[in-house]
């Protein structure tokens, strides 16, 4: 699957690109639309659910190194942002702290990036007061951005490095805000590439191998910068190289990232003074537990 063949496909059909998104899908795996437009659904009332249910809260993680980070910002207010980007750093930070305290989350794409899609969806239904039915066609879009970037490269920081998880969530957020912003399908296309042009080579080197440091903050810093993507977008401002051949570019950044920097915790900040003092106290404290 290719951005440019959905974009055909709705050019086409004269269908809205997240329909498109959805035969090309059935054209491409047999998935039934149907079907796959109440599994998108059922995935985004989720992540509204727990996105409402830990914004803010104080999170007790495995290793300590996280979990009050969502509530240092809530309580801190709006400083500089807007107040959308606000709810959206508190709901990627809540949800990225839940998950590395064991609590559900819906991995779009990897649980380690998580944190992306619902600040920016959470912030969409929480301040803007989109409702629930108006945003399924941009979760579904965002799916199948997802689904590209599957296809031509790869979602896995093991195998293509951060970029891929969260380069990925972050594309399919800008997207997704992009098209449910009222943008075409040129602009969705540019604020995909925008942001995942801007995360291109960013390594995965999670501290002691645990999804927390630098994985919880990165996803607020990756929501702002999809938010930013789709702004530009919308203004008109174009990428000069579209989706599809940013993803090529990815995959190919990624076939040449060292294993150090594939999510082994062998590299990157995994290897500073501080990382390796903190690995220890944890490994110290699980050996008394
Ligand atoms: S640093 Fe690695 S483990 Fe953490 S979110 Fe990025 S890809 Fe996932």
């Amino acid at each position: 699957m290719t951005f440019n063949g959905i974009k055909q496909m709705a050019s086409e059909t004269k269908l809205p690109l997240h329909e498109a998104a959805l035969v090309a899908e059935l054209s491409e795996t047999g998935n039934n639309p149907e079907e796959t437009r109440a599994q998108l659904g059922e995935f985004l009332r989720v992540i509204l659910e727990e996105s409402e249910k830990q914004y803010g809260k104080v999170q007790e993680t495995l290793t300590g190194l996280t979990g009050t980070n969502a509530k240092k910002v809530y309580d801190r207010g709006v400083l500089y942002h807007s107040p959308f980007t606000h709810v959206a750093i508190v709901a990627s930070l809540s949800i990225c702290e839940s998950n590395a305290s064991m609590g559900r989350v819906v991995a779009c794409p990897t649980a380690g990036a998580s944190g992306v899609i619902p600040g920016v969806f959470y912030a969409l239904a929480k301040e803007n007061e989109i409702p629930f039915d108006h945003l399924l066609p941009g979760y579904i879009l965002a799916s199948a951005i997802g689904n590209v970037i599957a296809t031509k490269a790869t979602l896995a920081g093991a195998a293509g490095g951060c970029q891929a998880e969260i380069g990925s969530a972050a594309a399919m957020a800008a997207g997704a805000l992009a098209y449910l912003s009222g943008g075409d399908a040129e602009m969705v296309d540019s604020a995909a590439a925008l942001v995942l042009k801007s995360l291109l080579g960013l390594v995965c080197d999670p501290v002691g191998g645990f999804v927390e440091v630098p994985c919880v903050k990165r996803n607020a810093i990756a929501v702002t910068a999809a938010i930013s993507a789709a702004e530009l977008a919308l203004s008109g401002v174009s990428s000069v190289i579209p989706f599809d051949e940013t993803v090529d570019a990815m995959r190919r950044i990624g076939r040449t990232l060292p294993m150090e920097l594939r999510e082994t915790g062998l590299g990157g900040l995994a290897t500073t003074p501080t990382a390796k003092k903190a690995v220890d106290r944890i490994l110290t404290r699980f050996q008394k537990s």
